[in-house]
């Protein structure tokens, strides 16, 4: 959570929008045909990770309820506060860009050792994209020899981004970025009087976890500005630097996935004849004046924005050394560009 912690206790996973997801799996759990690797993906932002954790603690529970953690057990107690040791989170370590090996190493020893409580141990590599490549073929190993009374889920919202040895022996399963509907009425209920749980979500593409961490890092008028710059821009080969010096300021990575939400809701938008009820008025405004030019290469050229934009994340993240400014100036040229290269044909 960013540099204002929110005042609020979240409740308990499954969130409403996780709750099929939820049974699904519990059924499977609870049947004994449970998969030993899961791996989940959806949109950032939407509790994959908290949902997750709970599901963990249901796998260790020893006496569950209506497919619930019991919450007073023995290892519902241990795993209360901290994680239980039968479970292993793996994640990038602060202020790294990877998943090391070692860490996968360490995972390896931990799958191999016997459990704590002799019921399973569960492990949950979370933002699963960012393993390198000798981290991802370590995993491998583990994925290749499961171990008894052991289950792996991998979390990420870039399956596209991990090796395919890797997806093809985990059992895909999703979770969906939920409607306004269900989020706002969620959201509304432990928000403070001042913040409007709608412009949160319009602003985060319904992300329920991003609308919060927003409100709470107080930056929702600083986001607006920049997407504003954003729309105002796509057609004004001039204003590439002055959204590359706005991105330095409020960070190459939250920039970079602005412009992911705004192409992909711009898109949404105009393939929906503007019965997407997620977009904001700014982008609402934008969607209209692109209508004017022929919408099949519009799209495609916003795809195109899109794709890049996810690349430059993709960058932004890696190990190799990334040039900020050098991928922000590429991407947000393109960006300038687009007006000039709708009308170009
Ligand atoms: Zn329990």
């Amino acid at each position: 959570m960013s540099d204002k912690e929110l005042d609020m206790q979240l409740p308990t996973p499954p969130y409403p929008w996780q709750e099929k997801l939820w049974a699904s799996l519990a059924e499977r759990h609870s049947g004994g045909k449970l998969a030993h690797a899961f791996l989940l993906s959806g949109a950032a932002g939407i509790g994959k990770f908290e949902f997750l954790r709970q599901f963990a603690r249901l796998i260790l529970c020893l006496q569950p309820e209506n497919s619930k953690p019991c919450g007073h057990c023995h290892n519902c107690q241990l795993g209360s506060h901290s994680e239980h040791p039968d479970v292993m989170i793996v994640a990038p370590e602060e202020g790294a860009r990877d998943i090391s090996i070692s860490q996968i190493r360490d995972l390896g020893d931990f799958v191999s050792h016997t459990s704590h409580s002799g019921l399973a141990k569960v492990v949950i590599i979370n933002q699963a994209h960012r393993m390198n490549i000798a981290s991802a073929n370590a995993l491998l190993k583990t994925l290749e020899e499961p171990s008894q009374k052991t289950w792996l889920f991998l979390s990420t919202d870039l399956p596209g981004y991990l090796l395919a040895t890797i997806r093809s022996r985990c059992q895909r399963i999703s979770m969906s970025v939920p409607s306004l509907e269900i989020t706002a009425r969620w959201l509304g209920q432990f928000l403070g009087p001042d913040e409007d749980a709608t412009a949160l979500l319009a602003a985060t593409g319904c992300r329920p976890m991003q609308a919060i961490e927003l409100a709470a890092s107080g930056s929702l008028q600083e986001r607006h500005q920049f997407v504003a710059s954003l729309l105002q821009s796509y057609a004004s080969p001039d204003a590439a630097d002055k959204l590359v010096s706005q991105a330095l300021k409020i960070g190459p990575l939250t920039a970079i996935e602005y412009l992911s939400h705004c192409s992909s809701t711009l898109i949404k938008e105009l393939a929906s004849d503007g019965s997407d009820n997620q977009a904001d008025e700014l982008t609402r405004g934008a969607a209209q004046r692109l209508r004017d030019f022929d919408a099949a290469r519009v799209l495609k050229l916003l795809a195109g924005i899109y794709q890049e934009s996810l690349q430059a994340r993709k960058q932004l993240l890696s190990s190799a050394n990334p040039m900020p400014q050098l991928i922000l100036e590429s991407v947000f040229w393109h960006w300038v560009q687009l007006g000039r290269r709708i009308q170009s044909h």
